[in-house]
């Protein structure tokens, strides 16, 4: 089965099931000061949970665009080294508002993984929470229960605050929730280790694939929980888990997923993809991930900037560059030569990256290009910073600000770098340096020049400005819809 097909029918399935298809929202969270990005399918709809909008239909479906690189859910630092965690990833999900609840979403994820996708039972577990004591929570006894009807107890695993109380922030909708994980690992291999003692245990070939939360609370400033209005049901499923464990593969890039953007890079480099836990091979799986994050980000109208979430984007942008550069030994801008094939591969699903294919790459270009013109300079900086503090293996905040000012290294890309080699960054450090830097610009001038400044916004066509952090250039970006 295609991953197009997997998509499908999960969207089908739940249309069968009376929901209303709905269309991913932006991956970017423009009006809400909690989130920069969306983290989850429910983002969307979490004024219904609060009772603050009435929803359309009390039962939709959906495939979200989600990254999880800042906040409450980051996973950048797993990203390419493990198999299963991206930045970019799609988050496939039912909803009741206010409609059915626990018996009903428990049957239907089962119904769907065991009928429809055909997995076998004997190799999926599920997690109900234990309760929680301190937040005075009993155990999710129902949940249980209606587990119980379709899989056997040794297989109802459960589970503390931390895997089975999901929250979307510090604050907002909460609940108790209920995961499906998968077993992927070789039949002798299931022979020798029980597949229930590594559920939640970072384990790549047994997975978490779904998440069915029980919206009942609110967390709110002070920490405190108070019950929503009504009961919701609110799940989600990672895609390219899923269509990972129904095509039998390793690991996620080896699914359709990921694997044209592999080759397409192969051919580009000459270099080959092979699976291992080399940084040759983790720079593939970087970069046929990163790239997903930059052109979604871009395509939903947020541009690499040096401020929020525009500065997360440039991270993840130097990030891969850097990979390519050291690891591929490739010193050309390459990332953008990435767009096209994406932007066909999700034609259908996500068509706002296809519409805007040529802005977004140059856009991209762009940023590389800026980037490589210091890069190479900056790298033997650190390394010459390295040699020069072998003693103490580590690196001060004002140099590691300084690797930022003159050369462009996100702090994360210098603890990236310096972590490779047994390094330590000192982060507080870093911030007073750059605190200090901003307290005297602001001194110096009243008039706070944000990164991109529409000058022009006419019909179809803006003109904006990036200034580089390396201050080298401004870059002028035109882009036609
Ligand atoms: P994990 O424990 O693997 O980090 P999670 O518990 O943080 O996952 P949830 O918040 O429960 O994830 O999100 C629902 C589903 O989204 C997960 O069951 C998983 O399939 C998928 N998912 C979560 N994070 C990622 C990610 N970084 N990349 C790909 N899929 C993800
Ligand atoms: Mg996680
Ligand atoms: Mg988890
Ligand atoms: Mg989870």
């Amino acid at each position: 089965m295609t991953a197009s097909e997997i998509r499908r029918q999960f969207l089908e399935f739940f249309k069968s099931k009376g929901h209303h298809v709905v269309p991913s929202a932006p991956i970017v969270v423009k009006n809400d000061p909690t989130l920069l990005f969306t983290n989850a399918g429910m983002n969307q709809f979490k004024d219904y949970f609060l009772g603050n909008q009435t929803p359309a239909w009390s039962r939709v479906a959906d495939t979200q665009k989600c990254l999880r690189v800042s906040g409450k859910h980051n996973d950048l630092e797993e990203v390419g080294i493990d198999t299963y965690h991206h930045t970019m990833f799609e988050m496939l999900g039912n909803w009741s508002f206010g409609d059915y609840f626990k018996e009903e979403a428990i049957a239907w994820s089962w119904e769907l993984l065991t009928e429809v996708y055909k997995l076998p039972k004997d190799r999926l577990y599920v997690t109900v929470f234990e309760g929680d004591k301190k937040e005075n929570l009993a155990k999710d006894q129902e949940a249980y229960d209606f587990w119980k009807k379709h899989i056997s107890e040794d297989r109802i695993l459960l589970g503390n605050k931390k895997d089975n109380f999901w929250e979307m922030g510090d604050t907002g909708p909460c609940g108790p929730c209920s995961e499906i994980h998968v077993d992927c690992r070789p039949d002798e291999e299931r022979k020798l280790v029980d597949g229930a003692t590594l559920v939640n245990k970072d384990n790549p070939q047994v997975i978490e694939i779904w998440n069915n939360v029980f919206m009942q609370f609110n967390r709110l400033k002070d920490k405190s929980l108070e019950p929503l209005p009504a009961k919701h049901v609110d799940t989600g499923m990672g895609f390219e888990r899923l269509v990972r464990v129904i095509q039998g593969k390793f690991s996620n890039y080896d699914t359709d997923v990921f694997s044209g953007t592999i080759a397409f890079i192969e051919q580009l480099t000459g270099a080959k993809y092979e699976a291992t836990d080399s940084k040759k091979d983790v720079t593939f799986r970087v970069l046929a991930d990163h790239i997903r994050a930059i052109c979604f980000t871009i395509a939903d109208d947020q541009l690499p900037s040096n401020t929020g979430a525009g500065y997360v984007i440039r991270r993840i942008l130097r990030r891969a560059v850097r990979y390519y550069f050291t690891y591929l030994d490739y010193k050309k801008p390459l990332l953008h030569e990435l767009v096209p094939v994406l932007a066909q591969q999700f034609e259908t699903v996500f068509p706002e990256l296809q519409k805007q294919v040529d802005f977004v790459k140059k856009v991209i270009f762009e940023e590389e290009n800026n980037f490589l013109r210091t890069l190479d300079s900056g790298i033997r900086r650190i390394e010459d910073i390295m040699v020069a503090n072998n003693a103490t293996k580590s690196i001060d905040g004002k140099t590691a600000f300084e690797l930022l000012d003159t050369y462009g290294f996100p702090f994360d890309l210098t603890n990236l770098i310096a972590s490779e080699r047994g390094y330590s960054v000192d982060e507080k450090g870093f911030e007073a340096a750059m605190k200090e830097q901003k307290d005297r610009s602001r001194a110096a001038t009243e008039l706070d020049m944000g990164d991109w400044t529409i000058l022009e916004e006419s019909g179809t066509t803006f003109v904006g400005y990036s200034l580089d952090t390396t201050q080298t250039k401004v870059t002028k970006y035109r882009k036609i819809k």
